[in-house]
């Protein structure tokens, strides 16, 4: 096996860093032990708002955050460690397909293959190969800035997260995000907006100024050459996942469309590619044509499915405050009614868990910013 990266780890990527349970179960199988030895802010409690109301939703962790340059350099380190080839600094320009196999065409040579996995992101150059022309945009817009943090901050302390669904009143098919995050060591604050641009006919949020007025309620001022943005291929059962000796994997398969959330789901399919792989050499037959089923059937499809689902019926309605309300009053005794997932075998420390709930007022946060400005 040979995988070739364009960068050099540890490589700047543009994420949030947040992988949940999916995530960390997948890594556990592969024989990872928890809490991995990089920097992460715990997520215990999950805050879910929508204009003065939140739901929150528990687990111990519910999920954590890595800096996504430490975490991959991490990962890809663990990767030579059980014997897999990495070549970095190489960019893989195309693919040509022969009767026989493949030809890897990068800046600094060729290669033969018997199978390719497009691993390369969102706008990766496998998944050209896939594109036709008349095939729809499933693309969400991000943007995200990062700011210094004190460790005491509530973020850090309370082991919170926020998800602030209420600027879907002003067109953005998503959230704004606000995470506690540990950066080369240092404490910080990832923010961001997320727009799935779901519903492709209804008018485009101006993502800047969701920005904007969302960090001026933190008391955060946008300072624009911190931001920075990029896009997310998003999951849908109509995506196309292969074709003869190539599988897609990760962003270039389709991230979860509901929350922008990759990370977990593309760990999830490089566990189905290695079945559908080992199945192909085991059978000398490299169609693939089963991968489809393979991936709809796994854990991860399964997951996606549902957050496709949900982002279908959400997003085409997600402007409409009496939707959003009803939403909210269901995901509230939803969240009461679900389990907490099981801890994660005393891995992290139980004590350290206080999670405060939040009391917004209409003033505060940034649905009084939203207010001021109708
Ligand atoms: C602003 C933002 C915030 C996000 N926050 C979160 C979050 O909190 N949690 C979460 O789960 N997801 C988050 N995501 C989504 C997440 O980052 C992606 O879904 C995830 O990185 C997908 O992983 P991947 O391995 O498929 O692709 P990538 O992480 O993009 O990796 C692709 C790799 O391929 C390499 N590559 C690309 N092209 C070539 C080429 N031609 N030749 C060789 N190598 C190449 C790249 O250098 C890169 O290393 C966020 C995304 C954005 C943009």
């Amino acid at each position: 096996m040979l995988l070739l990266e364009k960068a050099t780890h540890p490589r700047h990527k543009l994420c949030g860093g947040g992988v949940t349970r999916l995530g960390l179960d997948t890594l556990i199988n592969l024989g990872f032990s928890l809490p991995l030895p990089i920097p992460q802010a715990r997520v215990d409690d999950v805050r879910l708002i929508y204009g003065t109301r939140a739901i929150h939703v528990h687990g111990r962790p519910k999920f954590l955050i890595f800096h996504r340059a430490e975490f991959d350099a991490y990962l890809a380190d663990q990767a030579r460690h059980r014997g897999i080839f990495i070549k970095e600094n190489e960019v893989v320009e195309a693919i040509q397909e022969d009767a026989q196999g493949l030809t890897v065409k990068t800046e600094k040579g060729l290669y033969r293959a018997r199978t390719v996995v497009g691993a390369d992101g969102s706008k990766g150059v496998v998944r050209r190969l896939f594109k036709k022309p008349d095939s729809p945009s499933r693309v969400a817009r991000l943007l995200e800035v990062l700011t210094p943090a004190s460790e005491n901050a509530p973020h850090f302390t309370d082991h919170y997260a926020l998800f602030d669904f209420t600027p879907a009143r002003h067109e953005l098919q998503g959230y704004f995000w606000d995470f506690p995050s540990w950066v080369a060591g240092q404490p910080k604050y990832n923010r961001g907006v997320y727009d799935a641009r779901f519903a492709i006919d209804r008018p485009r949020a101006d993502l800047p100024h969701v920005l904007d007025i969302a960090l001026e309620s933190l008391g955060s001022e946008l300072v624009s050459k911190q931001v920075e943005g990029h896009p997310i291929h998003w999951f849908s059962p109509r995506n196309q996942f292969s074709r003869p000796r190539i599988l897609l994997a990760g962003d270039a398969a389709g991230a979860d469309p509901l929350f922008g959330e990759g990370i977990a789901p593309a760990l999830g399919y490089g566990q189905v590619a290695a079945e559908a792989i080992q199945k192909a050499y085991e059978n000398q037959d490299f169609s693939f044509h089963d991968y489809r089923r393979l991936v709809l059937r796994s854990p991860v499809g399964r997951y996606l499915l549902l957050r496709w689902f949900v982002a279908w019926w959400c997003y085409q309605l997600s402007a409409k405050p009496w939707f959003m309300q009803a939403l909210w009053s269901f995901g509230k005794i939803f969240a009461l009614l679900w389990p907490e997932p099981r801890g994660l075998d005393g891995a992290f420390d139980a004590d350290d868990n206080k999670s405060p709930s939040v009391n917004l007022t209409p003033e505060m946060g940034l649905q009084g910013k939203l207010d001021r400005l109708e």
